[in-house]
């Protein structure tokens, strides 16, 4: 049994030592003595500070042993042994702490623990492995992330300009989201002030990083800018400048981006209508340099492109709208000349009444109204009296005015919008009263005679008055389908005849 417990003692796959408290080695097995490269009983009588390094040994003073005492025992304690070779081995102790007949003896098992290391070591490694993996897929996430972002932001500005929405505003967005997706200093549109002059512009729209400069609506003056490169913009070059203080700028393209407060540049072409070079998509850093990702300028020439299509389209939007513009003005010349030619051509020179044709178109639509609607239709015939005596008297110029008068004297004495007073011809009037009787009609005619009676135009030769007055003939009717406006015409016609036999300054019914 003795001998089967030493076996154990020996052979067990962790070393065993026991040691009383002035540190000297009572008993060791034969598994620690391997493990130090010790002979059989090459340490027993030692102390124990001989398989200790001095750290360990330091350790064992201060911590190791008080516990030990103070406790009874102490577990897990990792600390080194130092092997006859001088080599630190690691292991791990654990210690009990008897009483035997008055005096302690404490006894130890060391466990050594190389492979824990090792085991360590790999897992140190694989959590490593397991972290670059989880941050690779961070990034690639945040990449995702802002490829998104990206194409969310291009759908909206793609929208904007479908949406026709104005350029300045269109400018504005675009400049603020991509300055805020790429954290850039500034983004600023560019546009050269004369097309064709590529020294001079300004940044027509930005946005830009609080604490720094604003570019909006500088005057910039180029004198360096080289017309050579205009032809590669348009044919889409961008330029991507990492660093202008090490881009190898000339000295005086250098100082006009200096003095914009520059340090990285990003530019992109847009183009107008005409595929002239318009101006730039500027992307700025202002505060170092920067290193434009091949994603970002990708990004940013698919915005560029975008942008192009909305200055060429409010720029076809402009050229339609002034084409309309004078399409409109021309339509307006044309209505108006045309209601005037139409207002000429019924209207009578000379006493500014409607004419002879005006006249005859009115009494044919009155005649079919009134006949549908079986309504009276008067007529009024008029004749200035000696009117041949008048012109000789007076002049054919005073004659003109005297028509001027009396047509503008009797205008005033109808009052429906239907009344129409035109002049027949020389000096004769006529006047058409829709749904007017004789009676309305009478009535008309004396007002006729008064009002020009109160012109009191004076006529010495006149053998009727001292002043112009007229005969007039009236006559109604209900339209029928047997009778024609001529008959109506006649009808007047032959009352004024018979005015005028009757002594004239008077007005004669014939119905
Ligand atoms: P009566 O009383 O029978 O109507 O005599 P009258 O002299 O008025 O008739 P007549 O038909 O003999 O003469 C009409 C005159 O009116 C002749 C013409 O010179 C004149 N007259 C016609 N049209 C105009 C015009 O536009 N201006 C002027 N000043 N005179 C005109
Ligand atoms: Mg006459
Ligand atoms: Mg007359």
């Amino acid at each position: 049994m003795t001998d089967q417990i030493n076996d154990l003692l020996n052979t067990a796959p962790c070393g065993f030592l026991s040691f009383i408290d002035d540190g000297t080695i009572v008993m060791v097995n034969t598994t620690l003595l391997e493990l130090l490269g010790y002979e059989a009983d090459g340490l027993r009588g030692q102390k124990i500070e001989s398989i200790l390094p001095i750290a360990s040994r330091i350790f064992y003073q201060t911590h190791f042993f008080p516990i030990l005492k103070l406790h009874g025992k102490a577990e897990e304690i990792y600390f080194s042994l130092r092997s006859k070779q001088g080599n630190n081995i690691p292991i791990l102790v654990n210690a009990v702490r008897r009483e035997n007949a008055g005096s302690f003896i404490n006894h130890c098992i060391f466990i050594p623990i190389h492979q824990r290391i090792q085991y360590e070591d790999e897992l140190l490694q694989a959590k490593k492995v397991a972290e670059a993996a989880i941050r690779a897929q961070k990034q690639a996430e945040i990449a995702l992330r802002q490829q998104y972002e990206q194409a969310i932001l291009l759908r909206d500005i793609t929208q904007r300009i479908n949406q026709a929405l104005d350029l300045a505003n269109i400018f504005e967005n675009a400049a603020q989201k991509i300055r805020e997706l790429i954290h850039a200093d500034r983004v600023g549109i560019f546009q050269f002030c004369v097309a064709g002059d590529y020294k001079d512009g300004e940044f027509v729209s930005e946005s830009v990083l609080q604490g720094f400069n604003s570019n909006l609506r500088v005057r910039i003056h180029d004198h360096c800018f080289d017309e050579k490169y205009v032809k590669y913009y348009q044919q889409g070059r961008i330029q991507a400048l990492d660093d202008i203080e090490n881009a190898g700028l000339t000295e005086c393209h250098r100082i006009t981006l200096a003095q914009l407060q520059i340090r990285a540049n990003l530019i992109v072409p847009l183009l107008s209508s005409e595929n002239n070079l318009w101006g730039f998509l500027c992307i700025h850093q202002c505060s170092a340099p920067r290193h434009w990702q091949e994603i970002e300028i990708e990004f940013i020439k698919q915005i560029a492109i975008q942008l192009t299509i909305a200055i060429q389209q409010a720029d076809l939007f402009q050229k339609r709208q002034q084409a309309e513009a004078r399409l409109r003005q021309s339509n307006e010349d044309l209505s108006l000349a045309t209601s005037l030619l139409e207002k000429l051509v019924n209207i009578d020179g000379l006493t500014q009444i409607a004419n002879r044709r005006c006249f005859d178109n009115r009494l044919q639509q009155e005649w079919q109204r009134l006949y549908r609607e079986q309504q009276p239709l008067s007529l009024l015939l008029f004749d200035v009296d000696y009117f041949k005596r008048y012109n000789d008297s007076y002049g054919h110029q005073m004659g003109d005015h005297c028509l001027i008068e009396l047509a503008q004297a009797v205008q005033q004495v109808v009052c429906r919008s239907t009344d129409l007073v035109a002049r027949y011809g020389g000096e004769e009037f006529v006047i058409i009263l829709p749904n007017t009787d004789v009676e309305g009609a009478i009535a008309i005619a004396q007002r006729i005679h008064a009002a020009i009676q109160a012109l009191a135009i004076p006529h010495q030769a006149s053998e009727v008055s001292d002043t112009v007055t007229v005969s007039l003939g009236i006559t109604s009717q209900i339209p029928t389908s047997e009778t024609f406006p001529a008959n109506l015409i006649a009808q007047a016609d032959q009352a004024l005849y018979h005015a005028k036999q009757h002594g004239r300054n008077q007005s004669v019914i014939l119905c």
